[in-house]
């Protein structure tokens, strides 16, 4: 299916030309959806009127829906509820910095990955979601909250890495100077540790940043609450991101969370030293998010510092993350499992 969210100026050309439809209109038609927040033909009057008719039939621009919207007392993050065609619904937040405003976007409807601590994968994998889904969660906050975009991360719903060419498709699409023109250091593709599409990734010559739920500091513990650490192991995790690092100089970031009594006690922190010392990287440190009922809880401030001191003392870049929007669910398929319980 065409799908106008999905493509770039070249292909728009081709897909114009081949209607009998003048080339230069694909600039146009491009300026009014990329920095006009123009979503339909028949507002598009520079085009002219049967143009507008051929396109409106032929090139469809379904827009989704806004199932639900939930903005922070600070107003500093806006989570939107967006329901696609076919009725599924992603989450997509919008986070407002200092620096300007990044978006967290799902990469598909559900997930298959099933970490234990993650409300995404609650009811199973749906489907993965579509360049032009993906472009849609960037539009619908221009269209229902602000303009500006500033970077793009790849860390809600969904495992990016296992809907790899869609991903990749997206990320090469917005950096098109006629669609978001974002840099790919303005990019961040966050995954479970999918060893063999994070090789593959590490060849496509794109400064992307990677980060890498880690989690634990041995297969075990990982193996406990992610079940993708049965297939890979965390010295093929690190290989690869070595890998990655030398491939495109980018530092990789290790996300992980901190769960009560689990994986943050000095034990672990002395073995995620070991693990990780001597490699240029970052761990961001985030207390779980534990108001979805897993039983998993988030340790108390002093165990956090003791943590994360630890680390710090014994020379591992480490930053505890500055948390937005836990106060209006905005961490990880929340709002999604809510509204699919009242229904
Ligand atoms: N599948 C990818 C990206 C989506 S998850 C991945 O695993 O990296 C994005 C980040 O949110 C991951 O680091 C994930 O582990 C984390 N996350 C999931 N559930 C969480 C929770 N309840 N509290 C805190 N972080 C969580």
């Amino acid at each position: 299916m065409n799908d106008i969210f999905a493509m770039n100026r070249a292909d728009l050309q081709a897909f114009l030309v081949e209607r009998g439809i003048k080339k230069f209109r694909a600039d146009q038609i491009l300026h009014y959806i990329y920095k006009q927040n123009v979503f339909s033909w028949h507002e598009m009057t520079l085009l002219p009127q049967g143009d507008r008719e051929t396109l409106a039939g032929e090139l469809p621009i379904c827009f989704p829906v806004l199932a639900d919207i939930q903005k922070a007392p600070d107003d500093n993050t806006v989570k939107l509820l967006l329901e696609f065609y076919d009725g599924q619904t992603v989450e997509t937040v919008l986070m407002k910095h200092a620096y300007g405003n990044s978006v967290c976007l799902s990469s598909q409807v559900g997930c298959a990955v099933n970490c234990a601590f993650c409300a995404s994968a609650k009811n199973g994998f749906i489907r993965n979601l579509t360049v032009g889904e993906m472009v849609l969660q960037l539009l619908a906050f221009r269209k229902y909250v602000t303009a500006g975009l500033h970077s793009v991360v790849l860390m809600g719903t969904g495992e990016p890495l296992l809907n790899y060419d869609n991903v990749l498709s997206f990320l090469r699409l917005i950096h098109e100077k006629d669609t978001f023109y974002l840099g790919y250091r303005n990019m961040t593709l966050s995954t479970s540790g999918i060893v063999p599409a994070m090789e593959r990734l590490a060849t496509e010559g794109l400064p992307l940043n990677l980060a890498v739920s880690l989690h634990a500091p041995n297969d075990n513990l990982r193996r406990s609450i992610m079940p993708v650490a049965d297939t890979y192991t965390l010295k093929n995790i690190l290989t690869a991101c070595d890998r990655y690092f030398d491939r495109t100089g980018r530092k990789v970031t290790f996300e992980y969370i901190l769960i009560k009594d689990l994986n943050c006690t000095l034990a672990c922190a002395d073995e995620l030293r070991h693990l990780l010392g001597g490699r240029n990287i970052l761990v961001n440190a985030i207390p779980v998010n534990d108001n979805y009922d897993v039983g998993l809880c988030r340790p108390s401030q002093k165990e956090i510092r003791r943590f994360t001191g630890y680390l710090k003392e014994h020379g591992i870049n480490i930053t505890l993350r500055r948390e937005m929007g836990g106060n209006i669910q905005a961490a990880c398929g929340q709002l999604r499992i809510k509204r699919m319980q009242k229904q």
